[in-house]
C-alpha cells in the first residue's frame, strides 16, 4: 500500500503539478515559469517533462514533483507560522504561578 502510494508520487507527471503553482510557458522540450522559490523577474525557473524535474538557474532548487510539492508546501506552511506569529500573543502566563 504505502510503496504502491510511494510508485504513484514517483510517476506525478511533474509539469501538471508545477503548472498548479507556476505560469508554465513551453519551450522546446522545457516548460520555463518565474520561480516561486526566489523573487525573479525574467524566468529561469525550467521543468524538463521528459526526466520529471523541475530546474531553477537562479537559485539552484532541484527535484521531481514529490520534492517540489515539499518544497512548496513547506514555504506556504512557512509563511503562515510567520503570519501567526505577527499577531499579538495573548498574556497566558499569569495564572501558572
Ligand atoms: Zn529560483
Amino acid at each position: 500500500m504505502t510503496r504502491d502510494l510511494a510508485d504513484f508520487k514517483a510517476r506525478l507527471p511533474v509539469v501538471e503539478i508545477v503548472r498548479r503553482y507556476v505560469r508554465l510557458v513551453r519551450n522546446g522540450p522545457l516548460h520555463k515559469g518565474l520561480c516561486p522559490f526566489h523573487r525573479e523577474k525574467t524566468p529561469s525557473f525550467t521543468v524538463t517533462e521528459s526526466r520529471g524535474t523541475y530546474h531553477c538557474f537562479g537559485c539552484g532548487a532541484h527535484g521531481n514533483a514529490l520534492d517540489f510539492l515539499m518544497a512548496i508546501e513547506g514555504l506556504d506552511f512557512a509563511e503562515s507560522s510567520r503570519r501567526r506569529a505577527v499577531r499579538p500573543i495573548p498574556e497566558a502566563t499569569a495564572d501558572a504561578r
